[in-house]
Parts: structure tokens; sequence; C-alpha cells
């Protein structure tokens, strides 16, 4: 296991760096406050060529390894202070262009992947649902075969991107007659313009307030056999490979935020005199800090072990919610560190720690809870 860049990895993410301290961070209070989707940012974004980091060159992507993604995402959430954007890019990414892209047919890729890549489209996961959060496979939303395709009915919540999506990537559960009518988990590619799908107005968040999120209901919408996502049934199968790259990936971006918040740390601690010393000086304030470089560099192997699994051609369920619990209850952690080494400041709106806290809160929700992470493990333990 060897875990030092190559030259090309190095360059490519200093360049990513310089890009995000550049070009993605004006605006970022306003943008915040007004929970307002940065689309010029996101274009931006697409044209650096990071929405299609792991796609296949013919579908306009790098065709770049699980590792070298892993990598790039971890300087982006250092350099973008706007991490609402961060995280709607990575959850389009992990969670519907990979999809398409390993479950996908020839026409969706060249239909849809094409344009996610390019930033000529949004696309919005749906799955989960008012009554199916955490218990997910219990979701309500039908499919029926009808000649040509299939008609859904059901409603989403919690989708991100959903507001300003074009597509999205929906899961139901499709009757199958000629199987004593067993119902199987499948998922459908709904453009925004399918009639009888309704892509609902954006909720209003505590954090990561630039990433929209909101309902999308299908009302006897139409989807032709053609916008089917794999086979039928396989709606189980192409959700859980999602999470395991959603997990490990997202989470670079957390490390890259960690690292970016630690920076921050040092430098005030070093600045602010209280008692006639820097308070970094304080072995109670300077161990928060210690913690927080723990964290970073335990956190940031075990999420490069899963881009390495992966390139090895092996599983990393269990790793891969490690990786995600680790990083996302450190990420909270160090977020309510940076608010106390912060002191009154940290409380108050335009300082790095308040937006960073109500950002980092969401870790341990999405991609799965942080108890459902510890069921995981303990099912892989045999427990
Ligand atoms: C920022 C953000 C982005 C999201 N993006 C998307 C998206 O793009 N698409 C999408 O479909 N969904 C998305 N979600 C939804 C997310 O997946 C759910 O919020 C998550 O799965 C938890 O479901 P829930 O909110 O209904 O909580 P619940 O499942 O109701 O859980 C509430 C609490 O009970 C705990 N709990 C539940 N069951 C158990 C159990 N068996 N044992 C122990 N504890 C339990 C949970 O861990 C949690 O602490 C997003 C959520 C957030 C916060």
């Amino acid at each position: 296991m060897d875990f030092a860049l190559t030259k090309e990895q190095d360059e490519l993410r200093q360049a990513v760096l310089s890009f995000a301290q550049e070009q993605l961070n004006e605006g970022l209070e306003h943008d915040d406050e007004a929970a307002v989707f940065p689309a010029a940012k996101w274009k931006a974004c697409a044209d650096f060529g990071l929405l299609g980091l792991p796609i296949a060159p013919e579908y306009g992507g790098q065709g770049a390894s699980l590792l070298t993604t892993i990598i790039v995402m971890e300087a982006l959430g250092k350099g973008c202070l706007d991490n609402g954007l961060v995280f709607s890019m990575n959850a389009q990414l992990w969670s519907c262009e990979m999809p398409i892209m390993r479950y996908g047919s020839e026409m969706q890729k060249r239909e849809w992947l094409t344009k996610l890549v390019s930033g000529e489209a949004i696309a919005a996961h749906a799955i989960s649902e008012p009554g199916a959060g955490s218990d997910v496979f219990s979701l309500k939303s039908r499919a029926e075969r009808v000649s040509g395709g299939y008609v859904l009915n059901g409603a989403k919540t919690f989708s991100t991107n959903a507001p300003v999506a074009d597509l999205a990537v929906a899961f139901a559960y499709l009757r199958q007659p000629e199987h004593n009518d067993r119902r199987v988990l499948t998922a459908f590619l709904v453009p925004r313009s399918s009639p009888g799908a309704t892509f609902g107005k954006p909720f209003s968040k505590m954090g990561l307030r630039t990433s929209p999120m909101g309902e999308v209901s299908f009302d006897d919408c139409f989807v032709p056999e053609s916008m089917r996502l794999g086979p039928e049934g396989a709606g189980a199968r192409i959700f859980n490979t999602a999470m395991e790259w959603e997990r490990a990936c997202i989470f670079a971006a957390h490390i890259g935020a960690m690292d970016r918040l630690l920076g921050n740390c040092i430098q005030y601690s070093r600045s602010r005199r209280q008692f006639e010393h820097p308070i970094a000086k304080y072995e109670s304030i300077a161990n928060r800090m210690v913690e927080m470089k723990v964290s970073i560099e335990a956190g940031r192997f075990l999420i490069y072990y899963v881009g390495w699994l992966h390139g090895q051609g092996k599983g990393t369920v269990m790793e891969s919610a490690i990786a995600k619990l680790f990083v996302s209850e450190a990420h909270k952690q160090a977020t309510l560190d940076a608010v106390q080494i912060f002191g009154g400041y940290g409380y108050m709106k335009g300082n790095p720690p308040e937006r960073e806290l109500r950002d980092a809160l969401s870790g341990t929700l999405y991609s799965g809870t942080s108890e459902m992470q510890r069921k995981i493990i303990a099912r892989c333990l045999g427990l």
C-alpha cells in the first residue's frame, strides 16, 4: 500500500486548490445568508472538469481513479469555503453520475451523463421519503408496467439539488405480475419535464444553505422503458453501490474542510492574547487543535484506504462505513472545538466557525446516519 501522491496527482491537487481559492469563494456570505445556489460557480467547476473526474472520457470525463478523485475532493474541500456547493457537486457525482456510468444504457450516458459532466444539466438523487429515512427500503413509491414503460406514483423528500435539477434518479417498487405480484426495487431516470413529475421548492436548512434541497413527487408519471436505470429489481444494488462511493468520497471533502478550519484556529489562537499570552499557549486550547490534527491524519488514511481498496477491485462496505462514521463525527467535533477556541467571536456570523459548524452537523445525517453506520459495521462483524 503506497499513498505517496504521483507527480500528476500532486499537480492536480495544487491546481484544484488554487482554482477553488481564486474562483469559488467570492460572495459566499451573501449566498449562505440568502440560500442562493451558485449556478455560475457550478458551471466553472464543470468547465474545470470537476464534475467528470471519475467518468470515462467518452462521456466528457477525466477517467480518474477513485483514489485520485478522493485526493482532488480533499483539495476542493480545503480550497472552497462553500461547503454547500462542494456537497451538491458530490451528491450529483456519486449518487447520480456514477450509477448512470455503471448501470446506464449507452443512450442514457450519451443523453444525460455527458450533460451532467459538462454542467448543462443537474441531477438529484431521490430515494428518501417522509416515512422512509434510515429504514429506506420501506419506501412507498410504486411503479406499474404499462405499454412502452412505467407509471410512477409517490413522494420523495430531502432530495439534494431537486429544486434546480433537470433529472431525478428515483427509486420505486415495481410490481411484477408474472412473479405473484412481488415488488422489486427499481431505479428510474425522470426528467423534470416529465408529465406528472414535480420538483419542489427549496427547503430552508440550518447549514449547507447554498445546496438546494426539496421534494420530488410523481403523480401518474410516465417513464419510458428506455429511462429505467439498470434491470428491473436492481434498485437496491444501485443504491448500495452509490452509498459506498458517497461515504468515502464526499467525506474526502470534509477532511479538506477540517484542515482549513485547523489553519483558521492556529492563526486565531496565535494572535488572540488573554492574560498577556496568545491563547494558543494554553494547553487546553492547544489540545483542541492537536485532536483536530490527529483526526485529519487518521480520517485521511481511512478514506484513502477505501480508494485504494476500490483500485484493487475489493469491496468496501465496512471500510466505507468506518471512514464515514469517523470523519463525520470528527468534523462535527472539530467545528465545536473551533467555536470554543474563537470564544464569543466563534458564535458570531462572519467568522469561520459559525458557518462551518452549521454545515458540518449534516455530515452525521446524510448518506446514512452515524447510528446506521454502526449497524453496518456491527453486521459486518457478524453481530
Ligand atoms: C444535508 C442532507 C442531504 C440529504 N440528501 C439526500 C438526497 O440527496 N437524497 C435522498 O434521498 N435523501 C437525502 N437526505 C436524507 C437522508 O438520507 C436522511 O435524512 C437519513 O437517511 C436519515 O433519515 P431521517 O432523516 O428520516 O431520520 P430517521 O430515520 O427518522 O432517524 C431519526 C433518528 O433515529 C435514528 N434511528 C433510526 N433508526 C434507528 C435504528 N434502527 N437504530 C438506532 N437508531 C435509529 C437515526 O440514526 C436518527 O438519529 C439528506 C439529508 C440531509 C440532512
